[in-house]
């Protein structure tokens, strides 16, 4: 008899309390059975109020479902309510995540607006002080979001660590009979920092279902192995991020790499791809990441899936290429149109084949296939809608005639 295993997709998600981050009548909810949310984060200076404001409204537009911005100084606390209110007239609603470091105490207090203006503050634990200062200012930081009903993100970074606590972790685990290496320890720091925090919080009186925990490190391995424990330990939302991933494909490949292997185990609530831009790059593309990451691994679907072979001696016609890629762009930049006028388009699939080989069976199992002539073969190029043969195309405007027979299939299929 057949013994064959079952796909069984990722595991159950992790149980976690759900986050509601607000702007007007737009509701993201964060954890619980809330789909994963997509984040992603400003590079201007924030005081530029029209170019962050630009900026937001293009990481919006890409998918972004909130969108996180430095406020590092008070003309960046000052601009925030303008950038605000610039999005509010474009009709952009994407929730903003106000970014604090050092200094959050005293912008948050001395800038209303701008502590109104945000959706959610991000508190890095080892940057709101030192001493005997460092817990009244994070107290002064959790009493502004909760006199504003913000929830906050206790972010941990294992770049600006609270030091002290460090070294506490260090003692304990010196006066231990079998101490814990050095990479344990740093684990066991980073957990505890997110978690005493959280904990702190809520004692001041902020509710438990404001609460989002991140602890953010820049290696694949760390990253897995610190998230299971903090999975582990509590049940805040987590907000998951490989920091200083890095640049081009090491970045992509190191983000997919860790976020993969903690969505497969149900870990993770909202994830940020932080990818460096390469000069003159598009910030969008970390959005884009995102979005791949959990459709790729069936957690969501954002955007028409395009299949296509990856070539090989078999066609030498530039068509392929040129198809594959003009039909992806065609597909991601109608999106933002689609999603209202033909609802559940994201979930078709598009198969562009390069030959004979695999061209026509891959089409036939798509919504819509074509098989390229590869070389030697007849130069035409049957297309496939739902497994049957519809047409064969042939010359010069092939992508033209392609992209129509696309357009017709989703107006047909997914209109009102
Ligand atoms: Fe090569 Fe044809 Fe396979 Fe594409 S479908 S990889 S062109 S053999």
């Amino acid at each position: 008899s057949m013994n064959l295993p079952i796909p069984s997709g990722p595991m159950a998600r992790r149980a976690s309390r759900r986050v509601l981050v607000q702007h007007g009548e737009r509701k993201v909810w964060i954890g619980g059975d809330a789909p994963v949310v997509v984040q992603s984060m400003t590079n201007t200076d924030t005081a530029d109020v029209i170019g962050t404001a630009i900026q937001i409204k293009d990481l919006a537009r890409a998918g972004s479902e909130m969108v996180r911005l430095t406020v590092d100084k008070p003309e960046a606390a000052a601009a925030v309510p303008a950038i605000r209110e610039q999005l509010d007239r474009m009709e952009v609603d994407v929730p903003l995540v106000g970014d604090f470091h050092y200094n959050g105490h005293i912008l948050l207090r001395d800038f209303p607006e701008c502590a109104r203006a945000l959706s959610k503050y991000r508190i890095n634990p080892g940057n709101v002080g030192q001493g005997a200062k460092r817990d009244a200012q994070f107290a002064q930081m959790i009493e502004v979001a909760i006199e504003h009903d913000k929830p906050v993100r206790i972010g941990v970074n294992w770049g600006s660590l609270d030091q002290s606590l460090l070294a506490r972790i260090m003692d304990e685990n010196a006066a231990r009979a079998n101490p814990y290496s050095a990479q344990a320890v740093m684990y066991e720091a980073l957990i505890t920092s997110a978690i005493e925090n959280a904990v702190r919080a809520e004692e001041i009186g902020m509710a438990r279902d404001k609460i989002i925990l991140s602890c953010k490190v820049s290696g694949v391995q760390d990253l897995i192995a610190v998230y299971r424990e903090l999975a582990r330990r509590c049940d805040y939302p987590l907000h998951l991020g490989l920091t200083e991933a890095g640049m081009g494909s090491k970045g992509i490949v190191a983000s997919t790499a860790a976020l993969s292997v903690l969505l497969q185990e149900g870990i993770g609530d909202t994830i940020r791809v932080s990818l460096t831009p390469e000069p003159g790059g598009d910030r969008t593309k970390e959005v884009v990441v995102s979005q791949e990451i959990l459709q790729t691994m069936g957690l969501r679907k954002f955007t028409p899936m395009v299949i296509a072979c990856p070539g090989c001696g078999r066609t030498t016609s530039t068509v392929f290429q040129e198809l594959a890629d003009n039909i992806q762009t065609f597909l991601r930049d109608s999106m933002p149109e689609w999603k209202q006028s033909y609802p559940g388009v994201e979930a078709m699939n598009v198969a562009v084949m390069g030959c004979i080989v695999n061209g026509p069976g891959e089409s036939k199992h798509a919504n819509i296939g074509i098989s390229l002539p590869g070389t030697g073969e007849s130069p035409a190029a049957p297309v496939f809608v739902d497994g049957q043969k519809v047409a064969t195309l042939r010359g010069e405007r092939i992508v033209d005639e392609f992209q129509n027979i696309v357009l017709e299939y989703v107006k047909k299929n997914y209109g009102k």
